[in-house]
């Protein structure tokens, strides 16, 4: 639970995380203000995204346990250029299926 105060009405409010699902796989993620009802859509993921998230965290365990200082950085690098792909591709999906 994370306290914030809203944007439109600036009264403090704690986060209850919503999901609606879209057409093609599209899962937004949402809150809304208990005051005055705005919408605040926190992320919107497609299964391509989700694919590319579930790699990325697979990509930092492995870092976590790597010991050769050259593939770690290779690996860090890696998971740099993908995490780029997927804010890219969240931040493109927000816009199309954001709140509106
Ligand atoms: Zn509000």
């Amino acid at each position: 639970m994370i306290d914030v105060h809203c944007d439109s009405c600036s009264k403090p409010f704690y986060i209850r995380l919503q999901e609606q699902s879209h057409v093609k796989g599209v899962i937004e993620t949402f809150f809304v203000c208990p005051h005055c009802g705005k919408r605040t859509t926190v992320a919107v993921t497609n299964n391509k995204v989700r694919k590319k998230i579930e790699e990325l965290k697979a990509l930092r365990l492995k870092i976590g346990q790597e010991d050769d200082e050259k593939e770690i950085d290779r690996l860090r690098l890696k998971s740099e250029k993908l995490k780029t792909e997927i804010d890219e591709q969240m931040a493109d999906l927000k816009q199309r299926y954001g709140k509106r």
